[in-house]
């Protein structure tokens, strides 16, 4: 096979949480470039992901939407099985879905505290279970990937940067670094990938606030000088998944233009 077709996902199905926005939409839209069908998980209303849907279908690729809150178990089941049941068993699971709810420690209140852990570190652990459950059921298919399942969470570069005003994400994040970790020690030996990437600061709904009152103190943690862009973590999502990168197990890729070298040292040493 040559290098360049080693990053192709062609005869490959593939779910992505959270895909109606920001980097899951362009995790979907990279890995439907790359050959792979696509179910597109949202949580709410349907346009967003129908119109994620309809823009794979007009560049001649597969897709679905799929309805499912990741925190709650049934839900998660539930999507498993309508995107198996369309685009027939899955090879790619992109657990993406994540929400802030930012306060001062003694502002942030238990829901706070409680919904950014059931969607960022539960949901994580709903729909990485769910994936290998099915991983398993599958069995590999070496004429069409040489791993027999491949699962990528979005972590954050705050799952090693401690976040003030954001300690409810922070520990969920550092929660989903152990969590892959842990499960790609238990799993691997089973063919199976488990790793992580890990953004920066991404152009997303998410951040729009904090990027519109502090983009200037937001580039001095930057190295690199520009704020990310969501294609620019959807292309390593779907090379990460690829056979191109068939020997990286249980890692986190850092995507975050320089900042985990914490340029606020340089000079100051
Ligand atoms: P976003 O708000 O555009 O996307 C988050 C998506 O998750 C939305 O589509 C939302 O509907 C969905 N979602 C939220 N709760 C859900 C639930 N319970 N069930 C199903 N879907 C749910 O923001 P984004 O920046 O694209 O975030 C995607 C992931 O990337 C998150 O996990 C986030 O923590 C992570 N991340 C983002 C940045 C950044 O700078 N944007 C940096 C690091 C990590």
């Amino acid at each position: 096979m040559a290098p360049s077709d080693m990053a192709r996902l062609d005869g490959q199905a593939a779910l992505v949480t959270g895909a109606s926005s920001g980097i899951g939409r362009a995790s979907a839209l990279a890995l439907a470039a790359a050959g792979a069908s696509v179910a597109v998980n949202y949580r709410g209303k349907s346009e967003e992901a129908d119109a994620v849907v309809a823009q794979i279908e007009a560049d001649g690729g597969r897709a679905v939407a799929v309805q499912a809150d990741v925190s709650k178990e049934d839900e998660v089941a539930a999507m498993f099985a309508e995107a198996e049941t369309v685009l027939g068993p899955l090879e790619i699971v992109i657990s993406n879905a994540g929400i802030q709810k930012d306060a001062s420690i003694g502002d942030m209140t238990l829901d706070d505290w409680n919904a950014v852990v059931s969607v960022n570190l539960t949901g994580g652990f709903l729909v990485g279970r769910e994936a290998i459950r099915r991983f398993r059921a599958k069995g590999r298919r070496p004429e069409i990937s040489r791993a027999a399942g491949k699962l990528v969470f979005d972590s954050s570069v705050h799952q090693v940067i401690p976040w003030a005003f954001h300690v409810n994400y922070a520990a969920a994040k550092g929660g989903l670094h152990m969590l892959m970790q842990s499960l790609a020690q238990e799993v691997s030996q089973e063919g199976i990938r488990v790793n992580s990437v890990a953004p920066g600061a991404i152009a997303t709904a998410i951040n729009a606030g904090e990027r519109d009152e502090h983009k200037a103190d937001m580039l001095k943690l930057i190295p690199y000088g520009r704020i990310g862009e969501p294609d620019d973590i959807g292309r390593i999502v779907a090379w990460l998944v690829s056979d191109a990168a068939d020997y990286i197990v249980g890692q986190t890729i850092f995507a975050d233009g320089g900042m985990t070298l914490y340029p606020g040292f340089r000079g100051n040493g």
